[in-house]
């Protein structure tokens, strides 16, 4: 059977190079990163030097990148590490952040801390306004995502970051889903603290890495041995550092192309669904977004059953991100837009990568075709939709 894998900000496959890259570092250079010896040394300084191009790429100093286990791990960091350092405090985040923010913030707020969570309009983009009308006198931090995971849309994060600046707010932005696939510079951003995660952008899982601005004064969450600045206890996952780095390496010589390519299969993949099929929407679409990630609504049919037609077939997409896969609950992001709980039930997502082509794109288009057609001509919503036009 012919498999496509179009869920791919769920997750990347590893590329061979960055594999070819890491095996060393888990075999013959497996020392620990803290030893003094030759094998910790061998260790450290490939640590380093993978430090060194995390920060490169992102516009940062090495000095600034703490490795942790991931996105959800830099994000937790992130927003704990503020708060606890401050004791009390208001945070300001949006109500489409990933629930590694999101479920991090509720925690805080059952620790005393008071959360602001902004809307959004129907493209899935905050307000500047709102944020400035937000702003009080004990506002510790302000979180807002670079490009949502679920529709792609991109965040005016310039404006947010010079608003936190213009009063002395400390600023994260959770980029896990930008980073390699448009381009990321702490500075241009204005980002104190930036989330990254390494298995987005066809490296390992189990790594990523949080920016920390110099100045910033975060507590850890982890604690024991003195690693990563005091800020992230733990023997150092050097692989996998090392992976990361390679991973984040290729990703930026490769942007340009990777662009024009998979833009011009999302365009395709978008107008062709429009042309095939009645009722959809196609959720940002008027908003600036990453280059390969759809976001679509089919009215009267429920996502799980479209991915089990697609997964039959061989394709592999998704109904919102991975981690709330089996939950029936219509999407935050999607709710937070303004969508019908009936549309937000019906949105798969579409997340296109290096290795899709247009045989894959067309192949998709049938299956998806059919499958709408299929599960339409069963439901009695459609049916009235359909009188109803008579
Ligand atoms: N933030 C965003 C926007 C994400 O999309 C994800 C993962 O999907 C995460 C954080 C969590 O990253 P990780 O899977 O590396 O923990």
């Amino acid at each position: 059977m012919k498999r496509v894998y179009l869920d791919h900000n769920a997750t990347t496959p590893l590329d061979h190079r960055v594999f070819e890259a890491m095996k060393p570092y888990l075999v013959q250079h497996f020392g620990n990163a803290s030893s003094p010896h030759r094998y910790g040394r061998r260790a450290q300084q490939a640590l380093e030097e993978s430090r060194e191009t995390v920060a490169h790429t992102i516009g940062a100093r090495s000095g600034e990148i703490i490795f942790t286990s991931g996105g959800t791990e830099s994000d937790n960091l992130a927003l704990r590490g503020v708060a606890h350092a401050q004791g009390r405090g208001h945070i300001i985040t949006t109500a489409i952040e990933h629930h590694a923010v999101l479920r991090t913030c509720a925690a805080l707020e059952g620790d005393g801390f008071t959360v602001t969570y902004l809307p959004v309009d129907n493209q899935g983009r905050i307000n500047p306004d709102d944020l400035k009308r937000s702003i009080r006198k004990d506002t510790i931090l302000i979180s807002v995502m670079l490009a949502n995971n679920e529709t792609g849309v991109i965040e005016p994060i310039s404006e947010v970051s010079s608003i936190a600046r213009n009063h002395g707010i400390p600023f994260h932005c959770d980029a896990v889903q930008a980073v390699g696939k448009i381009r990321v510079d702490v500075n241009a951003l204005g980002a104190d603290l930036l989330s990254l995660s390494a298995h987005k952008l066809y490296g390992p899982k189990g790594i990523g890495a949080l920016f920390v601005k110099d100045s910033m004064r975060l507590d850890p969450v982890m604690t024991g041995g003195h690693h990563e600045r005091g800020l992230r206890a733990g023997t150092e996952n050097v692989a996998g550092a090392v992976g990361f780095a390679h991973a984040l390496h290729i990703a930026i010589n490769a942007m340009d192309s990777y662009h024009t390519k998979i833009s011009s299969l999302r365009n395709k993949l978008e107008s062709e669904v429009l042309q095939r099929i009645d009722h959809v929407t196609v959720h940002g679409a008027h908003a600036q977004r990453l280059p390969h990630c759809s976001s679509l609504g089919f009215s009267s049919v429920e996502a799980e059953s479209i991915l089990l037609h697609l997964d039959l077939r061989g394709i592999a997409a998704s109904s919102g991100s991975a981690c709330t896969t089996g939950e029936t609950e219509p999407s935050h992001v999607l709710t937070a837009m303004g969508l019908s709980p009936e549309i937000a039930q019906g949105t798969i997502r579409i997340s296109l990568g290096r290795g899709n082509t247009e045989e894959d794109i067309n192949y998709a288009l049938d299956v998806l075709a059919y499958a709408i057609s299929s599960l339409r001509g069963i439901s009695s919503q459609w049916q009235a939709i359909e009188k109803r036009a008579l």
